[in-house]
């Protein structure tokens, strides 16, 4: 049999290449989805293995998904995992918090995992496939300033719950994970605003991120993907439509 074949979206950098690169290491052939084809193009050259693809989407589209999937079958076959990664997030005070943000919070976020998901399900209902959602921590609890991200992720773990419910008769396992604050460019940007605006340090601007976390620090990308690799193989079929947290004890 051939390797099996994932789509990862967003997979270009942060939690996503790694995703990548730990599926790859275990022998899958994976398709990058994103914006950017140069970007998907040179994590792709750094991925173990053969026979990884890359194909252009923005999962607030629903006609760019309808093609992404189509090119991702046609250059690689049916899927047999689909891991939906991509996300955005933007903070400030919901009373000022401009609509335009909220529902590009919404559609990149929450509708976008819809989406893929419709767009994967033949192909995952052929292989008896899996699908992992990132969610958040911000999907199991809140945080202030940032409702419109948390509403969204708590969409993610709603949708999760309900769609394993519906493909398990089909041997298809739904599961979600949970980060916590994780070493990506998304704590890194939020750190910089910190620094800009209040005029803290670096150290105190980690720090504003790290104490969340009883380990007193950033969760690593690595780590989610660790996770996400054992879910879309090894965890036994009866695992679905799971929350699983990683964030060092922050959520239990
Ligand atoms: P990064 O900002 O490093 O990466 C985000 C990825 O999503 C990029 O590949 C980006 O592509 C892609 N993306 C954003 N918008 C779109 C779009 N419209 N269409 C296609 N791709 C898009 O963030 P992380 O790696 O940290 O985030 C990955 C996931 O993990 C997200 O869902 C995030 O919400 C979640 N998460 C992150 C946490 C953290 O603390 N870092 C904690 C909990 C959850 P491009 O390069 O084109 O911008």
């Amino acid at each position: 049999m051939n390797a099996p074949h994932v789509l990862i979206t967003g997979g270009n950098r942060g939690i996503g290449a790694a995703i990548a690169h730990a599926l790859a290491a275990d022998g899958w052939r994976v398709t990058l989805a994103g914006r950017s084809i140069e970007a998907l193009e040179s994590t792709r050259t750094t991925l173990p293995g053969d026979g990884h693809a890359v194909v252009q989407m923005d999962v607030a589209s629903a006609d760019s998904i309808t093609r992404a999937f189509a090119d991702a079958r046609t250059a690689q076959g049916p899927l047999h995992a689909l891991v939906n990664n991509a996300g955005v997030v933007e903070t400030g005070p919901t009373q000022r918090f401009a609509l335009a943000s909220w529902e590009r919070m919404l559609d990149v976020n929450l509708t976008g995992v819809f989406l893929c998901c419709q767009a994967a399900l033949a192909d995952l209902r052929e292989t008896q496939g899996r699908i992992v959602n990132i969610a958040s921590t911000a999907a199991q609890k809140g945080y202030a300033f940032t409702a419109a991200y948390s509403a969204a992720k708590h969409g993610v773990v709603g949708f999760t719950r309900s769609l394993a419910l519906e493909l398990a008769p089909a041997g298809i396992a739904v599961n979600a994970v949970c980060p916590g604050y994780t070493d990506t460019d998304i704590v890194r940007g939020g750190m910089a605003q910190i620094m800009d605006k209040k005029g803290k340090s670096e150290a105190e601007a980690l720090q504003s991120f790290t104490q969340a976390n009883p380990m007193q620090r950033l969760v690593r990308p690595d780590e989610v993907a660790e996770v996400v690799r054992w879910l879309c193989r090894q965890a036994p079929a009866a695992i679905t439509g799971q929350s699983i947290s990683i964030s060092g004890g922050e959520v239990m």
